[in-house]
């Protein structure tokens, strides 16, 4: 039973990253507005995890971390458990299994918090004093080998993840050490989203187009560095996109092609942009993988056409 658990488990942590994704979302999930997270090894020795969330409560130390528990109940129609089925109270889990898990927390109207530590079949709780209310996750032990260059790519993909959930969530404070990188949230004070985008992604201005559709029933709103231009025939720079839709981060194979098409048919490039998508979550169909979550829409052609109309148009305008 313990080898079964193990490859399930592999399957769900197969780089830092993932680990990284998970412990953000419950972060998020636990409503924190402040959330560190530091690394060794670019997360393959240590990954530290810091909010001000709602805490874990002590009478829960001796079920969090067991397999498919979980405190979320959703209903079967909401699109965020459509899209967490398979993790579903299996992230924590699966890192104590693979690895060693340490978990100090406080909910802020208890007075004594609780340290908890799973690793593998065994599990200890002390109550802990002294602590701010949120939760501290440590995970040890998941990788027992790596090299220097895979660090080099885990920083990388980490710093690069972070810097996209906070594009997501404005006003959240993300902080990420690695410690040969590291990123922080914007210090501003801003309710707009195209002014929060471009000082994550540290430029003066972003561009943005809001696009909404009745049939087929979806809204996108896209925001990107300037667009420039570039000499025919010379390779566009690598354009960094991000996409969320309905709020998880998320691959979408066909929408990446199409802003990239329209770009190379202007000549033009960019260096990032990011598109938040909502649509009704019948629509989705999401496959999880190991390393992403892909993302096919159902009735894909016709929120394509809409959107590649509408952004079309800004490319349009550039050409004229
Ligand atoms: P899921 O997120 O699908 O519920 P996880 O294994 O990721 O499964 O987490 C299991 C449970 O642990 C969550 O349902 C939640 O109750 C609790 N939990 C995890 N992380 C945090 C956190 N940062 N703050 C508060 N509770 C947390
Ligand atoms: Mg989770």
């Amino acid at each position: 039973a313990e080898v079964v658990q193990k490859i399930a488990a592999g399957e769900v942590i197969h780089l830092p990253v993932n680990a990284v994704k998970e412990l953000i979302e419950n972060a998020l999930d636990a409503g924190s507005t402040h959330i560190i997270i530091v690394v060794k090894d670019g997360g393959y020795k240590e990954i530290m995890i810091r909010d001000n969330g709602c805490g874990i409560h002590p009478d829960d130390a001796d079920v969090i971390a067991n397999r498919f528990h979980s405190s979320k109940i959703r209903s079967v129609n909401d699109v965020y458990n459509i899209q967490t089925f398979g993790f579903r109270g299996e992230a924590l889990s699966s890192m104590a299994v693979s690895g060693k898990l340490t978990i100090v927390s406080r909910k802020a109207d208890s007075d004594v918090g609780v340290r908890i530590v799973v690793s593998g079949g065994t599990r200890t709780h002390t109550p802990e004093h002294g602590l701010d209310p949120g939760t501290t996750m440590v995970v040890t032990d998941l990788f027992q080998t790596y090299s220097p260059s895979e660090v080099k790519a885990s920083v990388y993909r980490l710093t690069s993840l972070v810097s996209r959930y906070s594009m997501a969530n404005i006003g959240i404070k993300f902080i990420l050490n690695t410690p040969s990188a590291a990123f922080k949230s914007p210090r501003i004070e801003t309710t707009e989203k195209a002014i929060w985008i471009a000082a994550v992604l540290g430029v003066p201005k972003v561009f943005e187009e809001h696009i909404s559709s009745k049939h087929p029933s979806f809204k996108a709103e896209i925001y990107g560095t300037p667009l420039r231009e570039i000499k025919p025939n010379t390779r566009s720079s690598k354009l960094n996109f991000t996409c969320f839709v309905n709020k998880r981060l998320v691959t979408v194979v066909a929408l990446e092609a199409l802003i990239k098409s329209h770009l190379e048919r202007g000549v033009l490039t960019c260096d990032s942009v990011v598109a938040f998508l909502t649509v009704d979550p019948s629509m989705l169909d999401v496959h999880v993988s190991p390393t992403k979550e892909f993302v096919t829409l159902r009735n894909s052609e016709s929120v394509m056409e809409v959107i590649s109309e509408s952004f079309g148009k800004v490319i349009d305008e550039r050409l004229e």
